[in-house]
């Protein structure tokens, strides 16, 4: 069994975003020679999620509003996590969308269904971050 690692790094522009990464994870499975196996991608911070949905701008725009609904950012004050940090709600956010995805590997693609993307959700940015590719097959 072979085994592949590797990060990529993402750093947002806001402090909210999802960014489809699935053209790196797949250039990742390039890289790894993997033809058959699965493929882990994880958020490496535990403000930031990993989730597979639809590339489509309205349903992100809903995922943003749905979870404002859920953990509102402001008023800061409302949580006991925000102390000498403001980013309750981006933890709160991060657990509702998950930390990892695991794709199946299938002659060397990732074996998706018609519509399944891979994105990084991002709910405290404007830092550097590292999502980490893990993949193990043959
Ligand atoms: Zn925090």
């Amino acid at each position: 069994m072979k085994s592949f690692r590797k990060e990529l790094h993402v750093h947002t522009k806001t402090r909210r975003a999802f960014i489809n990464i699935t053209p790196q994870v797949s250039a990742a499975l390039a890289e790894s020679g993997i033809r058959e196996g699965l493929c882990l991608v994880n958020a490496m911070h535990i403000t930031a999620s990993v989730f597979i949905n639809d590339d489509e701008s309205g349903l992100h725009r809903d995922f943003e509003r749905w979870l404002e609904k859920l953990a509102p950012e402001k008023p800061h004050d409302q949580y006991d996590h925000n102390g000498y940090e403001d980013n309750a709600d981006a933890h709160l956010k991060r657990t509702v969308m998950g930390r990892e995805v695991i794709a199946a590997v299938t002659s060397g693609e990732l074996d998706f269904g018609t519509w399944e993307q891979i994105f990084y959700g991002e709910f405290d940015g404007m830092r550097d971050k590292r999502v980490l590719v893990k993949i193990i097959g043959e």
